[in-house]
C-alpha cells in the first residue's frame, strides 16, 4: 500500500517542477550518458555540448569501454566532465560490455545483481549508480542521497537515528504499486534539496511547506 504522505509530496513536487521526460533516457547507453551529463553540467553547458557529444564516440559504449578512463577524461574535460563522471561512466561502459558479452541484458542484469557488480565502489560512486540505473532501466532501488534524508526526517517520516540502510526501503515500500516512479520521486528529492532543503532549509518558500505539521521540521538534536 503506497504511502499517503509521499503521495502527497509527489503531488506537490510534480507540479512545482512537472515530470522527467523517462522517455528521453530509458534503455539505452545514449539515454545514460545524456542523464548523467545533464546532471553533472549546468544547463547552459549541457545545452551547448550535447549536439556535439551526440554525434561523438561518447555514444558508443564499445568505444568508451575500450577506452582509458585518462583518454575519456581528455575527451570530455572541454566539455566541463570531472573526474568523478567520468570514473562512474567508464566504469559503468566496461560493465555493460561484460554482460553483452555474456549474452545479458545491461539493464536485465542490473535488476538482478546491482549491488554484487558496484560492491567494491565508493559509496558515493554506489549512489550514483543506483540513481542512473533507477532512472534510466527502471531500476527498484532507491538512491540514498543525503536530500531524500533530510526531507524524510524534517517531515517526520523517518527519525535522523534511523539506520541508514532502512531509508531506501521506506521510500521503496512507500511507493511500490502506486504511479509515482520511483526514480522520478528520487529526482524530485534531489532537486528539492538542492534548491531549499539544504543545511538551512528554506521552508517559506518550498513546495513541501504544505505538509509540515503544526510543530514545523524535526532538526537531528530534537
Ligand atoms: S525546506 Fe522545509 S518544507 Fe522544504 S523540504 Fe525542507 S523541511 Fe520540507
Amino acid at each position: 500500500m503506497a504511502d499517503e504522505r509521499l503521495l502527497a509530496a509527489a503531488d506537490l513536487l510534480q507540479r512545482h517542477y512537472g515530470r522527467l521526460d523517462l522517455d528521453v533516457y530509458r534503455d539505452s547507453w545514449a539515454g545514460l550518458v545524456r542523464f548523467t551529463l545533464e546532471r553533472q553540467l549546468s544547463q547552459s553547458k549541457f545545452a551547448k555540448a550535447w549536439p556535439e557529444l551526440e554525434a561523438s564516440w561518447l555514444l558508443s559504449v564499445e568505444d568508451v569501454a575500450r577506452s582509458t578512463r585518462g583518454e575519456l577524461l581528455e575527451f570530455l574535460q572541454p566539455f566541463g566532465g570531472n573526474a568523478t563522471t567520468v570514473a562512474v561512466l567508464h566504469r559503468i561502459a566496461v560493465w555493460w560490455q561484460q554482460q553483452v558479452e555474456h549474452g545479458l541484458t545491461p539493464f536485465e542484469s542490473a535488476h538482478s545483481n546491482l549491488e554484487s557488480a558496484w560492491s567494491e565502489l565508493s559509496q558515493h560512486d554506489r549512489i550514483w549508480i543506483t540513481r542512473i540505473f533507477c532512472v534510466i532501466g527502471g531500476l527498484q532501488k532507491y538512491p540514498l542521497t543525503r536530500a531524500s534524508w533530510r526531507v524524510a526526517c524534517r517531515h517526520r517520516w523517518l527519525s535522523w537515528y534511523d539506520d541508514s540502510d532502512e531509508i531506501p526501503e521506506f521510500f521503496e515500500q512507500g511507493l511500490r504499486d502506486s504511479p509515482v516512479e520511483l526514480g522520478q520521486f528520487a529526482e524530485w528529492l534531489i532537486q528539492v534539496g538542492d534548491d531549499y532543503c539544504g543545511p538551512k532549509p528554506k521552508c517559506a518558500a518550498c513546495p513541501l511547506q504544505p505538509l509540515l505539521g503544526p510543530s514545523g521540521i524535526c532538526e537531528p538534536d530534537e
